[in-house]
């Protein structure tokens, strides 16, 4: 595909919400880093985030919404969040809470946890997106896996030009940094450092606990957070057993195909929720047979939940 660059001109900006609407990606400049959006309630378009951005397994991801209200859609608020958003929001923090039952946004980018990370851009440029696309914007940084993150227009060109649908160029970022990550599902816990300062944080709430690891939310503690099939499974599995539940990749005879095509980003997307399905069909004491997924793109970050999924339970 061929990468778009957009300006935050009422067309580059209907533009923009176009592409969204699509479940394309779009990179969109806040006041951190340049994030790379697409719909939060899009299984499809965040698969094309982790696809693009080449991401080996399936971390959640922060959600950008315009304002209180459209966050409160979301999460559950408790007074602290109450307190802490009308401090810091907009800008350059986000906060994990708890994720409503009726959010309705994609289990990719919750990663199948019960909390969700919101944050309310301060960016006008971040601001008039949101409100043109009218929903909400799953958007981590907007460079490869790895890499540094991008603080220019020309920066996401750099690393993700055909890639991605579009870039909208609105200029350099002020904080340059990522935003702080405070975690307020239960104790607050400072998860990441960034552009709001500790300190800042601790005036409001007290002392902070920094146990927490958001770059490793999968860690052994979390892995409870995930869906578990109550079902065995088998993976690599070239030929089913008598009874055994087939969730396939590509052409063949399946009970469930992750992507009849062998498409990798339809997979990721069809991942979460046909895992429970084949669950349902094999039942108690059923076992799921999964067809092997190739290893490169985002056939790794499917295999690291597969594999996870398989993993034996205590
Ligand atoms: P980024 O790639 O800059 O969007 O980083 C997102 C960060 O938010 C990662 O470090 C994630 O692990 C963290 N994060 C997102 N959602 C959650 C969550 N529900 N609980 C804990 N950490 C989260
Ligand atoms: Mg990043």
């Amino acid at each position: 595909m061929k990468t778009e660059t957009l300006t935050a001109t009422p067309q580059g900006l209907a533009r923009a919400a176009a592409i969204l609407r699509a479940q394309g990606l779009v990179a969109f400049p806040t006041e951190t880093v340049y994030g790379l959006g697409g719909d939060a309630r899009s299984d499809l378009a965040v698969a094309r985030i982790f696809d693009a951005k080449g991401r080996p397994r399936f971390n959640p991801l922060i959600v950008h919404v315009p304002d209180l209200a459209a966050a409160k859609t979301y999460a559950h608020f408790d007074a602290r969040a109450e307190a802490i958003a009308a401090a810091f929001w907009p800008g350059p923090l986000t906060l994990v809470l708890p994720l409503r039952a009726d959010a309705g946004l994609s289990p990719l980018v919750t990663a199948e946890l019960d909390t969700v990370a919101i944050r309310i851009p301060a960016h006008p440029v971040a601001q008039a997106l949101l409100r043109a696309f009218g929903g909400p914007l799953a958007a981590p940084s907007a460079n490869p896996s790895g890499r540094v993150s991008p603080t220019r227009a020309a920066h996401v060109i750099d690393g993700l030009s055909g890639r991605i649908d579009a870039v909208l160029d609105g200029g350099a970022c002020a904080v340059g940094v990522e935003s702080t990550i405070l975690g307020l599902a239960g104790t607050p816990a400072l998860l990441r450092p960034g552009g709001i300062a500790t300190e800042a944080l601790e005036a409001t709430l007290g002392p902070l606990a920094t146990g927490g690891n958001a770059q490793k939310p999968s860690a052994p503690g979390q892995l409870a957070s995930h869906y578990a099939p109550g079902a065995a499974v088998r993976l690599n599995a070239d030929a089913d057993l008598p009874g055994e539940v087939r969730l396939g990749f590509g052409p063949g005879l399946s009970d469930l195909n992750l992507s009849p095509t062998a498409d990798l980003v339809e997979a990721a997307a069809n991942l979460f929720h046909m895992l429970r399905e084949a669950d349902v069909l094999a039942g108690q004491g059923g076992q799921i047979a999964i067809a092997p997924i190739p290893e490169h793109g985002l056939g790794r970050a499917i295999n690291d939940r597969l594999r996870r999924a398989a993993a034996p339970r205590g």
